[in-house]
């Protein structure tokens, strides 16, 4: 029976609930007056049922799609502005022992070359990745008790946050870690973490099972419950995300907003991010088993639902994505992106042989940090590289206020430019520096509160000066 306050992950994802809700779409799907119903609910930016938002996926009426799309555009606008927040993934151990038949870190993958990172060759990673401006990290780790201990996790994390190099300083290191218990949730806290991340891959529980059959991962309910239990040891910061390709996706957006809707009433706090990665193609894996991939245009359509159904919640694509459905989905309410990103472990200090590849997927985008900085500024977009909000201690609910008090153009704008000053001044080639200059004049402008605006200015020219990290 379904229930979103039940903290079982079998009620509060009900699959009843679910096959009930894609029902009632295909019923509605071209129900004008229904969906224009909706669509009024909707621009109030509050947000949508997982219901109402299927019937928005469904919509199969021409105008009405046109609407959709409009109206994810004014609330990325509304909520984000024109900012997108860069980040990279760092790969520290592809040891695993799950069985997961999309992934080729899984464990009986005996082609793949097994790397485990030392402090001392994390020390060389995060010196790469500060040397071409990253601030935001997010680690990740294949599930191996031996091999990548909690304790692992936690002195790389205190590692990352020591390094200094130059200018440089990861300010905020989100973790991508395997579901675990209260306890080690409560260390992760404890060693000052960003986001806890975790992908539920898909919804659908029979699916789950047969894409799982091995390793602890293959537990669907102590899977789907971890968010739970990372609420319970205090976290407040959470991204979930589906694979998109795995299961049938209506399946899977309708479960992704259900366990958003679930997370903000039992636990208090909706999720902070939404993933939407799409299957690629990977060492050992083979792309026709999964004959439940999605065209670049249902993504879109996926990207611009979810924005209107979870407005308060940021949302991630990664270079498994090409530049042209990067491009596509940023203006649909994509708010943060990886860039210059490696996907295997060791990949930033040193260039690869082929024959030893451990990257868990291939790169769509292959652009390096300078030339996606340089490509977000071209498209009218501040790359933002602000930590502030961790860092000042506005997580969960302090975090949410801000946002649905729309004080972001206050706070985050401001943020956005003086943390990409920085960058302009440390990191960007020449080319990038000119068109950033430019674009930090004709942004500061927008800064509503002259206070700010005046303040942001004066900070900016101190960044010039040789002076760091401002916020606010
Ligand atoms: Fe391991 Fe994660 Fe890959 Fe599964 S998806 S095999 S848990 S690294
Ligand atoms: Fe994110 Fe906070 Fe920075 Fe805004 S001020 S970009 S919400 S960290």
């Amino acid at each position: 029976m379904y229930d979103v306050m039940s903290p079982k992950a079998e009620e509060f994802i009900s699959d009843e609930e679910i096959r009930a809700s894609l029902a009632y779409a295909e019923e509605n799907k071209n129900n004008r007056e229904l969906i224009e119903q909706i669509l009024e609910k909707a621009s109030k930016m509050e947000g949508l049922s997982h219901r109402e938002a299927i019937v928005l996926l469904d919509c199969g009426l021409e105008d009405l799609n046109e609407q959709i799309y409009r109206l994810a555009e004014a609330i990325k606008q509304e909520f984000y502005g024109n900012r997108i927040v860069m980040f990279a993934p760092l790969y520290l151990s592809n040891y695993c022992i799950n069985g997961c038949k999309y992934c080729p870190y899984h464990l009986k993958n005996k082609h793949i070359a097994r790397k485990k990172l030392t402090q001392e060759e994390i020390i060389q990673e995060v010196t790469a990745l500060q040397d071409m401006g990253h601030k935001r990290l997010a680690l990740e780790a294949g599930e191996d008790p031996l091999h990548n201990p909690i304790e692992y996790i936690l002195e790389s994390i205190q590692t990352i946050y020591r390094i200094k190099h130059k200018n440089g300083a990861i300010r905020r290191v989100n973790v991508n870690i395997a579901a675990t218990t209260v306890e080690n949730y409560k260390k992760l806290k404890d060693a000052g973490i960003g986001t806890y991340i975790l992908f539920q891959e898909t919804y659908h529980k029979e699916s789950y099972e047969k894409l799982h059959p091995t390793g602890p991962k293959s537990d669907y309910a102590y899977h789907t419950e971890a968010m739970d239990r990372a609420r319970e040891a205090g976290i407040d910061d959470m991204g979930i995300g589906v694979l998109f390709g795995l299961n049938n996706y209506r399946y899977d957006f309708a479960g992704i907003i259900m366990h958003a809707e679930h997370m903000e009433r039992y636990g208090g706090v909706g999720p902070h991010t939404i993933s939407v990665p799409r299957v690629r193609r990977a060492d050992d894996i083979d792309p026709d088993v999964f004959d439940n991939g999605i065209s670049d245009d249902t993504f879109a359509k996926i990207v611009a639902c979810l924005r209107i159904a979870v407005p308060y919640t940021g949302m991630i694509v990664s270079t498994r994505e090409s530049r042209e459905s990067r491009e596509r989905v940023l203006k649909l309410g994509i708010s943060q992106i990886s860039g210059g990103s490696k996907t295997s472990v060791g990949g930033y200090a040193k260039e690869e042989e082929p024959e030893e590849n451990s990257a868990q997927f291939d790169i769509s985008d292959h652009r390096s940090l300078d030339e996606v900085v340089r490509w977000l500024m071209e498209l009218g977009y501040v790359p933002s590289f602000c930590t502030a909000c961790y860092r000042e201690g506005r997580t969960g609910d302090r975090f949410m206020t801000l946002l649905k008090n729309r004080q972001i153009i206050n706070c985050c704008h401001p943020n956005a430019l003086m943390t990409l000053k920085e960058y302009l001044e440390d990191y960007a080639s020449d080319e990038t520096k000119e068109i950033g200059g430019r674009l930090i004049l004709e942004e500061l402008k927008k800064i509503p509160n002259q206070t700010v605006q005046k303040k942001a200015a004066e900070y900016i020219e101190n960044i010039h000066l040789g002076k760091r990290d401002f916020r606010f």
